[in-house]
């Protein structure tokens, strides 16, 4: 090839590779996704619900910003957590400051907590939040880089009724919403003073074992060994298994609590399944940690129970956080909070066919026909709507015929005609669209008679 050439390809590449750059991607970051209209009256059953749940059980919403300083994040859910090694958008504002968009609420709720000192009101203080996390994970099923939330946190309460009451309400919401078939799965890892020991106990274990660690729990092991027990690889689950149980290892006053969770569990009836793997992958929790796990009629028996749960999507779950508070600046403060996870529950509402919120349907059609009637209509619209009417139009269609029509599909109870003539004169003509029977009457008694008809 002559120079010449060379140089003509090389530039033509490099254009290309501009252009290639350039292109506009009509679609969102990898994992991040659109919710369509179509998906909405899942979503709406999901959010009626739990806010339901959250306004029985005396909690108070709160807002948080999606973006806080990216300390509070790494040092409340803790170094050598995956969230914090490898999930966590962060990013530095123009302004040099360090932040991250939150890969969970209860940091973001606790920080509020201090900072609006919030500790002077009556215990616990109740708090429920919904709203979208941010985690850089591998995308897969069930499994989204913005994901929802909604949770419940209880701070300044130690009793274990409260772990219990969690339970309750994150079971009767997945419940409510028709998922039938879930898990509880409960552990304790108990308070700093017996995970200490516990710790120990860990890292003896899987000193003798390192050679079966993936590259990362290696590292682990020197930094944060209880997040081995975290860890999803294969092999690691494997070592897992014969790993020392924290429940064997727990302090008088941890034993205790973790008892007295259980029986009130129990007196719930609520199923639930003791799982010692089960560590949910954050440092600040304390004590109680529990996750709701679907279980499918069809059990994979080669697996066991402990397998099946980490290789299944939760939807949610939650425990008791002890320290945070305080760790965060605030006075020493028990808590405990769940949440779950709203994309989840609404695959697996999706997947068993449950009910999905249906929207009211407007049961008046305003037709109109000709440019005053039409601009006479729009404020008859108003009109209705404001006294509580749902109505439909279809404004832009030209033939009275083609509105017809669109009322017909809809099967609206009335239809309301205004042509030029009823518009100069002050009528409407009213439709019973079951009888199909026209009347004309006054534009003024509008309202009150199309409310009379529907009280019928
Ligand atoms: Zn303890
Ligand atoms: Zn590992």
């Amino acid at each position: 090839m002559s120079p010449k050439k060379k140089i003509v390809k090389r530039v033509k590449a490099k254009k290309k590779a501009v252009e290639v750059k350039e292109a506009l991607l009509l679609q969102p970051p990898r994992g991040m996704r659109d919710i369509l209209p179509q998906d909405q009256p899942y979503w709406q059953q999901v959010r009626r619900v739990t806010e339901k749940a959250a306004a029985d059980f005396g909690y108070r919403r709160i807002d948080i910003p999606l973006v806080e300083f990216m300390n509070l994040f790494s040092r409340s859910i803790g170094e050598g957590t995956d969230i914090v090694e490898k999930e966590m958008y962060s990013f530095s504002t123009k302004g040099g400051e360090k932040v991250t968009l939150r890969p969970e609420f209860t940091a973001g709720v606790a920080r509020a907590y201090v900072q609006h000192g919030m500790h002077v009101a009556p215990k616990p203080v109740k708090l429920y939040y919904i709203g979208s996390c941010y985690r850089y994970d591998r995308p897969q099923e069930g499994r989204f880089r913005e994901f929802f939330q909604f949770g419940c946190e209880a701070l300044g309460e130690q009793d274990p009724v409260l772990d219990a009451q969690m339970i309750q309400m994150g079971w009767r919401v997945i419940f409510q919403l028709g998922i039938r078939n879930v898990k509880v799965y409960v552990n304790s890892i108990g308070c700093p003073a017996c995970q200490k020991s516990f710790r120990n106990l860990l890292v003896h274990y899987f000193e003798s074992k390192k050679q079966k660690l993936c590259i990362d729990c290696k590292r682990r092991l020197e930094v944060n060994p209880l997040r081995i027990l975290d860890c999803k690889e294969d092999k690691c689950v494997q070592v897992k298994v014969n790993a020392p149980q924290s429940i064997d290892h727990l302090c008088d006053d941890c034993r205790i609590h973790f008892k007295e969770l259980l029986e009130y569990l129990e007196e719930l009836e609520i199923p639930f399944e003791l799982d010692s793997t089960l560590v949910r992958g954050l440092d600040y929790y304390t004590k109680t940690i529990f996750e709701f796990i679907p279980t499918l009629p069809s059990r994979d028996e080669s697996v066991s129970e402990n397998e099946e749960r980490i290789k299944k999507n939760a939807l949610g779950g939650g425990g008791r956080y002890d320290g945070l508070v305080k760790m965060l600046g605030g006075e020493d403060t028990p808590a405990v909070g769940f949440s779950l996870g709203l994309d989840r529950l609404v695959a697996e509402m999706k997947k068993l066919g449950a009910k999905f919120y249906r929207e009211p349907k407007p049961k008046v059609f305003l037709a109109q026909l000709g440019t005053f009637a039409k601009r006479k209509s729009l404020r008859m619209f108003e009109a209705l709507e404001r006294a509580g009417v749902m109505v439909a139009e279809s404004f832009g269609r030209g033939s009275l015929k083609s509105q017809l029509k669109v009322a017909d599909r809809l099967g609206v109870e009335i239809t309301l005609i205004l042509g030029q003539k009823e518009a100069l004169d002050g009528t409407v003509i009213v439709k019973d669209m079951a009888s199909g029977n026209q009347e004309i009457i006054d534009a003024e008694k509008m309202v009150d008679e199309v409310k009379k008809r529907l009280k019928k």
